[in-house]
């Protein structure tokens, strides 16, 4: 027979001390995985600690009226063995992980299980402070769920930083800018055009109508969903009000929850001087005043390097500077190198492990000066896009009133329920630690909202992919290199380069790859990279694949439609395990 395991309480928040106040087993009990054991309530929630495994129930441990915290022992349980699977997807494979963090230590089961989530009294009336796409995905959901909802903006249209200033006109210039780039290069195919004549206003006309036509299918969304929806600057006077301002009129909203989603703002550096409009932030830049004939573009990031591709298309003189020694810090360099590569090709400059030390405003230009290995130490430019990062509006949305805990960063820290220090005040997007993106931001977003609601999810994740629609595209998701190799992570890798897709070369590209990194002995995908055209749609797969446990083999047997770029991750996956006939790799014969 198998050994038994203890089966201990789970991390239950902010609780130290619960009453227990059901058993639902006994010894000598079946059990099966995610049957619940005990239920636990305290003056705010309940909650049931469910198996992490199917078996037999040893020993009961807990008896109703006893108090535990976390790590209290509940049962022994004889782990059941699974039967033998002749071939495993999806949840079974996912339950194989589950199972497989059963055999670990006792306190790695607990961890893994934190999943056994607190459920509320659900929230009758929500306020939602923030319309980007953490809060109106959060108030829509909960709308959905039969909750009273209040979405509070101080901006006249719904989709926050995302839709009006962020990643929804951004997208639409880089696809004209993708387009120019196309078309200029088909002169090397035998077809050439005459240069683009760029109508300015046309141009932001049109890229307005697309973050307008968004931006109105959202208040119509919320119509429709019955949400209020208050304009003003929202922020809390205690711990179930928000005072709305504006135009000097002010009005009080009460809450039984709160979902706070005020998103972040641009990093403003320090000592550029103040008020001249020719220094811009990213919203400033996706104005399109004008086209400048010299750009200077501080920060070699995915926003910075997204507005110097666009700058660049449209006839600008981009040069871009960076303080570190390589464009978008964190991602791995054989992934940034193609995109350094072209982006060179169509800047003025690329400034690495350069710092700039100051900007001298001058009547007709500004004057910036450097200090670094190859910059020069002083160079003029018409404008100067600053894209140095964001920070959160943690300090801004009266936080301290309601006594919720704002880290030094600014951020708010929360849960895995989305919870703040304080249980019915929730905290989303950019506004909380971790990658500042609109699909974390939706994700945890409708999480809040249905813990609001009295359910019991929690955001599991295992990873967010990160994209640079820059061209070519980088994308990436899960473990990179660079990280495996600074915390000595055991990985197995598998590249195909996109000079062997006949789709790549068709779209006459070839400098693109795809990688993809395993975990050595079992196979299964842990990270993935890719740079080349649409390297951002082909990330999606590969997060999939992630988050079903998928292994080298899932990836490589699954057929891809041909000729497609999609083919790139099923023949790095090939590439990994040996099978591979597209490329000849003498070593890896099997
Ligand atoms: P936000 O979208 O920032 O929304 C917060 C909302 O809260 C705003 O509408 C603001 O007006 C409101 N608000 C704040 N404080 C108050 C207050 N006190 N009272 C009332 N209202 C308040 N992410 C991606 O995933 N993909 C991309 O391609 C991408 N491109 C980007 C391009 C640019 C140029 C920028 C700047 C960002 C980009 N991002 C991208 C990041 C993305 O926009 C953010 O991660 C996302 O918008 C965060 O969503 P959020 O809901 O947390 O907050």
């Amino acid at each position: 027979m198998a050994e038994s395991f203890e089966v201990k309480v789970p991390d239950i928040g902010d609780f130290d001390s619960v009453d227990v106040v059901e058993v639902l087993v006994a010894a000598g009990d079946r059990v099966a995985k995610d049957d619940s054991l005990i239920t636990l309530e305290s003056d705010k929630a309940s909650m049931e600690v469910p198996s992490p495994n199917a078996g037999t129930i040893e020993s009961v441990h807990v008896a109703v009226g006893d108090k535990v915290g976390e790590g209290a022992l509940i049962v022994r349980l004889v782990r059941e063995e699974a039967p033998a699977k002749v071939e495993e997807k999806g949840e079974e494979r996912a339950e194989k992980e589950v199972e497989k963090k059963a055999e670990a230590p006792v306190e790695v089961v607990a961890a893994a299980r934190s999943a056994a989530r607190i459920a509320t009294e659900p929230a009758r009336r929500l306020v939602v402070l923030g319309a980007g796409p953490g809060g109106y995905s959060a108030a829509f959901r909960a709308a959905d769920l039969g909750l009273e909802v209040t979405l509070v903006d101080r901006e006249p249209t719904l989709g926050g930083v995302c839709l009006n200033v962020g990643c929804i006109p951004s997208k639409a210039l880089l696809h004209t800018a993708r387009v120019i780039d196309e078309a200029e290069g088909f002169s090397a195919h035998g077809v050439s055009f005459q240069a683009p004549k760029i109508d300015l206003d046309k141009l932001r006309g049109w890229k307005q109508s697309v973050v307008d036509r968004l931006t109105g299918g959202l208040a119509d969304l919320a119509r429709k969903r019955k949400v209020t929806v208050v304009r003003g600057e929202g922020r809390l006077v205690s711990t179930h009000e928000l005072e709305v301002a504006r135009d000097g009129e002010s009005q009080r909203i009460g809450f039984d929850a709160v979902i706070l989603a005020a998103g972040s703002r641009p990093v403003v550096l320090p000592g550029l001087p103040a008020g001249d409009p020719r220094i811009m932030d990213s919203t400033g830049a996706l104005e399109l005043g004008d086209v400048p004939r010299r750009l200077l573009v501080i920060g070699g990031g995915i926003i910075g390097l997204e507005m110097a591709t666009v700058y660049a298309a449209l006839g600008s003189k981009v040069s871009v500077v960076e303080l570190l020694e390589g464009l978008i810090p964190g991602c791995d360099r054989d992934l940034v190198r193609p995109l350094h590569k072209r982006l060179a090709a169509r800047c003025e400059n690329i400034w690495l492990s350069t710092r700039v030390t100051g900007i001298k405003a001058r009547k007709n230009d500004l004057e910036v000066s450097f200090e670094g290995a190859d910059a020069p130490a002083r160079a003029r430019f018409d404008r100067v896009l600053v894209a140095v990062g964001r920070r959160p509006n943690g300090d801004l949305v009266g936080a301290e009133a309601a006594g919720v805990r704002v880290d030094e960063r600014g951020f708010l820290p929360v849960d895995d329920q989305q919870r703040t220090n304080i249980s019915h005040i929730f905290a989303i997007g950019d506004l909380v630690p971790g990658p500042m993106l609109a699909h974390k931001a939706s994700h945890e977003g409708r999480v809040a909202a249905e813990v609001a609601a009295g359910h019991k999810t929690g955001f599991d994740a295992r990873v967010i992919p990160s994209v640079a629609y820059t061209d070519p595209e980088v994308a990436w998701v899960g473990l990179t290199e660079t990280e495996a190799k600074a915390k000595s992570v055991a990985y197995g890798k598998g590249t195909f380069p996109w000079a062997a897709s006949g789709r790549s070369l068709g779209l006459g590209r070839d400098e693109g790859l795809t990688k993809l990194l395993f975990e050595p002995t079992t196979g299964r995908l842990l990270g993935a990279g890719m740079v080349g055209p649409s390297a951002g749609d082909l990330v999606a797969e590969a997060t999939l694949a992630i988050e079903m446990g998928s292994d080298a083999h899932d990836l490589g047997l699954t057929i891809h439609p041909h000729p497609t770029l999609s083919e790139t991750i099923a023949m790095a996956a090939e590439a990994f395990s040996g099978t591979i006939v597209d490329l000849y790799l003498p070593k890896r014969k099997g």
